[in-house]
């Protein structure tokens, strides 16, 4: 059994992990900078944002906050009144990890949980089908009205839209007088795991605003969120800074995108880490008494374990979780994941197996 370090690798979560090599160059560049003008009027928010513009080649409007329930829940409140309501997935991380960020920056905004029995909707998507009958079932007054549609790319269960449904969600949605919000925590996984250009399942495929999720794919901290429809973006400046997520010292948190954007950085991490997720997949999921809950395409994999097995990985110093999104155990790759730690987590997961078979 491999003996319990504190500072090994993990499966819990990907922001488990640190800085990449590119990002915290690009941090340690912006510092070397001298003084810079504060609130975001300096080179490397300029250059960042020429960056995102470049890669989804459109003229879209960038803010940079903290983190993704910030990103998530402003962006959301951008696009809704108070009486709005927000369509999303049971396990959407706006419905069941924001604690409720998404309301309270709305004043109110309901999340509307789109719920079906569809194979889709087993892999953590949020389908048409689900989305039209939410809008159609009610058109009272005493109904939140519908306003935005949200899905997660990749989504909470790993699993990953394809354009094609992306297309398909938004195209009911413009249908129904929606917004399609995209909560990309998890993006860059989502575009190497499609190998696509990263507009065709954005922009051109009718996504409105997307949260571009860097922090766990190696940066420091801080997400992007990118307004396709530029009007949506028009007092979001207000916004950012009345909720307090206006970084005074911006180029700490814009630097490091130049260095996960500069010869994709970004897209090399998420490969990366969704390869591992792949060679974990491998290795396990033949292994007597493990269940895989659905195939991994981005970079987790989600198994059912005997709760002998679970105790014993614990044990073990192993961190995961067992209950995030649909259940079983949740085993998440990062950009820095070596190949060793993956073997070395196959391996004790055999020997529990064999032990508690
Ligand atoms: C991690 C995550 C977020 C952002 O979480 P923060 O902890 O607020 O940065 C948003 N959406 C999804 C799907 C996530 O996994």
């Amino acid at each position: 059994m491999t003996p319990v370090q504190n500072d090994r690798q993990q499966f819990a979560s990907d922001n488990l992990a640190g800085i990449c090599p590119e990002a915290l160059q690009s941090l340690l560049d912006a510092n070397a900078s001298g003084h810079q003008p504060a609130y975001g009027d300096d080179v490397w928010t300029q250059k960042s944002t020429d960056m995102i513009r470049e890669l989804f080649q459109t003229d879209c409007d960038v803010y940079y906050v903290f983190n993704g329930t910030a990103a998530n829940s402003l962006a959301l409140a951008s696009m809704c009144q108070s009486y709005h309501s927000v369509i999303c997935s049971p396990v959407a991380h706006i419905e069941t990890d924001e604690c409720g960020g998404p309301e309270f920056f709305s004043n109110g905004s309901k999340l509307l949980v789109g719920e079906d029995e569809s194979p889709a909707a087993r892999l953590g998507k949020l389908t048409p089908d689900a989305v039209e009958h939410l809008v159609t079932k009610r058109r009272d007054i005493h109904y939140p009205k519908p306003k935005v549609v949200s899905i997660t790319q990749a989504t909470e269960l790993g699993t990953v839209y394809t354009v094609e449904e992306v297309r398909a969600i938004a195209a009911i949605a413009k249908r129904r007088h929606l917004k399609v919000h995209m909560d990309g925590a998890r993006f860059a996984n989502a575009v190497a795991a499609l190998d696509v250009h990263p507009s065709e399942v954005t922009w051109r495929a009718g996504v409105d605003v997307l949260c571009f999720g860097g922090t766990k794919n190696g940066l420091p901290m801080g997400e992007a969120v990118v307004f396709f429809d530029r009007e949506l973006s028009a007092d979001f400046a207000w916004r950012v800074k009345q909720a307090g997520q206006l970084a005074s010292k911006m180029r700490f948190i814009s630097a490091p995108w130049v260095g996960m954007l500069d010869g994709d950085t970004w897209l090399r991490n998420a490969r990366h880490a969704n390869a591992m997720a792949q060679r974990l997949h491998q290795a396990i999921h033949a292994l007597p008494g493990v269940r895989v809950l659905h195939p991994p395409q981005a970079n987790s994999v989600f198994v059912q374990l005997p709760a002998a097995a679970i105790a014993r990985l614990h044990a073990a110093g192993w961190l995961f979780y067992e209950f995030i999104a649909g259940g079983g155990c949740r085993l998440m790759c990062a950009w820095d994941t070596q190949p060793e730690t993956v073997d070395a987590f196959a391996a004790d997961l055999a020997g529990v197996c064999a032990q508690a078979a």
